[in-house]
């Protein structure tokens, strides 16, 4: 069993030229729940969870993370608004103004590792200034047994200083916090923010360059499970489109949640040892794994208690993005390792707020390419300021912001694997259904998980008209009846009673896709094109 092993290894690191040994090395979650809350940076929850607030920041923010721009770099980075450079003798600067300031703090040293299959092992040291960070680095990388730290050789290494605030106009970051990968020196540095996802992001951005560069394996933003049959399904999507929640399926093998790669010998495994779920809303009856999940050794993130630890799930006060992490094994049915074979199926999750894409379809292998480079979702009134109706929002690979490299590498590489694998591709829309937001409502859990599991079943019958109606403007292929779905939920049109109003949301979407495409057709071929949606408002 994958848990906590103790050792008595201690570490100095001089090397890093921090000259003091206030050094807490490979401290048990225990420890660092107890310093946290002696040092009273946190709570104890009444589930035994200890409840963090990240400070300034409760999300990333994509306008301060940087990758230095060398000779490793220069010619193969998307440069970008993604990807934003950074000089390398800044970088030096900067990280030795980090240092000196983590040589006045008490700090805490994790040696872990990314990657479960042992082929892809990147091994990792994390450097905090926080116990909490370090805590979260627990949960979330994956665990070294005692013999593996014996003579553990750190590749990778995360310099996270919350505390550290830069000098936007010395220092040549956009303001006071940054998340900076150095892909040279194999240095993430992380500074003024003590938002955990950037620990975690910033690691998957690393290997979101490395595993198709020097590995020729496909990295993929999405969480996957495993059959009783062995097949392996994974789900892509953006944030909040439910890859956390519809992996987490108490009748398969979690794989992992949120990033995995997609080998030449047709495997997947995940990159982390745990779960990084939103709590937003969480209900016991909805989704009983991750609520279970909480407990000691969780992190609680942002959440609202009371007097009694008790968490409401429904507050917001401090962010819409509440979170909890807990390490893989705090799940009752996982598979162990974290590797799949025997990638069957694919979905493509999408938070439609437009309330115009069928809740599932099937996707040709053309539109499966397109709908994959366009990252398509819809962000919603409150979740950013500013934001009053449906907003449609692309990423390509459904995870732009983590990709390195030209979104064409990633796609290329996942036609390739969908065709060699003969996997089907479902759009699943799990946002709103019966009219746009505002009008309509979110889909229904217990339908999304209903047309998953005829999916992984093979309930919803073979491919044909009599199964299957090709939808009038999307072209994508609807399944007609679904055990446990209401069939007229299977139909958008249908749900809003309003055929005028619910075509013209479909065009004002369809033409949304087509203006993101416009910057991908150079690299598109004519078959990926046709993948798109077939009709336009005019
Ligand atoms: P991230 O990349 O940020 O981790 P994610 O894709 O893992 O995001 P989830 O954490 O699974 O997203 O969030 C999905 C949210 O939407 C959950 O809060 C879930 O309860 C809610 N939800 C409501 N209806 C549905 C539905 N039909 N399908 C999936 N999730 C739903
Ligand atoms: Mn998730």
């Amino acid at each position: 069993m994958d848990t906590y092993t103790p050792t008595t290894k201690t570490i100095s690191l001089k090397q890093y030229g921090i000259a003091h040994n206030n050094v807490h090395y490979q401290l048990s979650p225990k420890e660092l729940q107890g310093a946290t809350i002696q040092k009273e940076m946190g709570k104890q929850a009444s589930s035994g969870a200890l409840a963090v607030n990240t400070g300034e920041f409760t999300g990333r923010s994509p306008m301060d993370r940087f990758i230095v721009k060398d000779e490793i770099t220069e010619e193969k980075i998307w440069w970008g608004d993604i990807n934003i450079p950074f000089d390398s003798e800044k970088f030096d600067k900067l990280y030795d103004k980090v240092i000196a300031y983590l040589n006045e703090k008490e700090l805490f040293v994790r040696d872990c590792y990314a990657c479960a299959d042992e082929a892809y092992k990147l091994n990792i040291r994390v450097i905090n200034e926080y116990p909490w960070s370090n805590m979260f680095a627990y949960n979330m990388f994956l665990r070294p047994t005692v013999e593996e730290l014996e003579n553990f050789d750190p590749e990778w290494t995360v310099v996270n200083a919350p505390g550290f605030l830069a000098d936007a106009d010395l220092d040549g970051t956009r303001q006071h916090n940054f998340a900076i990968l150095n892909f040279s020196k194999k240095i993430a540095l992380i500074g003024g923010t003590g938002y955990t996802g950037e620990i975690k992001k910033g690691i998957f951005s690393a290997l979101n360059f490395i595993l198709p560069v020097f590995k020729n394996t496909l990295p993929m933003h999405c969480s996957a499970n495993i059959g009783n049959d062995g097949d392996t399904a994974v789900f892509f999507g953006l944030s909040g489109t439910g890859k956390t929640t519809l992996s987490t399926d108490p009748n398969r093998k979690l794989i992992g949640d949120d990033e995995h790669g997609w080998t030449a010998q047709n495997t997947v495994f995940n990159f982390e040892g745990g779960c990084y779920a939103k709590v937003i809303d969480l209900s016991k009856e909805k989704e009983p794994e991750i609520y279970g999940a909480i407990k000691e050794g969780a992190i609680l993130e942002n959440v609202i208690m009371d007097a009694n630890g008790v968490v409401d799930y429904a507050d917001t006060s401090i962010t819409q993005n509440t979170r909890v992490s807990y390490p893989i094994y705090h799940i009752d049915n996982i598979q162990q390792p974290s590797i799949g074979e025997n990638v069957k199926n694919i979905f493509f999750l999408t938070a439609d707020a437009f309330g115009v894409l069928p809740p599932i379809s099937k996707l040709t292998p053309s539109q499966a390419a397109y709908h994959f480079i366009s990252g398509y979702t819809a962000k919603v009134a409150g979740t950013e300021a500013g934001v009053v109706e449906p907003q449609p929002s692309f990423s390509a690979c459904f995870g732009a912001p983590f990709m390195p490299l030209h979104p064409a590498v990633y796609a290329e590489m996942l036609s390739k694997k969908m065709q060699e694998s003969g996997v089907d591709v479902w759009l699943i829309n799990t946002g709103w259904t019966g009219g746009p937001y505002g009008v309509g409502k979110r889909m229904e859990l217990k339908y999304t998980r209903a047309m998953i599991t005829a999916v992984l079943n093979g309930d919803l019958g073979l491919y044909s008209y009599d199964n299957y109606h090709i939808h009038s403007v999307f072209g994508v292929a609807q399944p007609r009846e679904c055990p446990g779905v209401p069939t007229q939920v299977l139909s958008p049109r249908a749900t809003w009673n309003d055929d005028e109003a619910y075509y013209t949301t479909a065009f004002k979407l369809t033409n949304a896709f087509r203006e993101n495409f416009k910057k991908f057709e150079a690299y598109a071929s004519e078959e990926i094109r046709r993948g798109g949606p077939q009709r336009y408002a005019f």
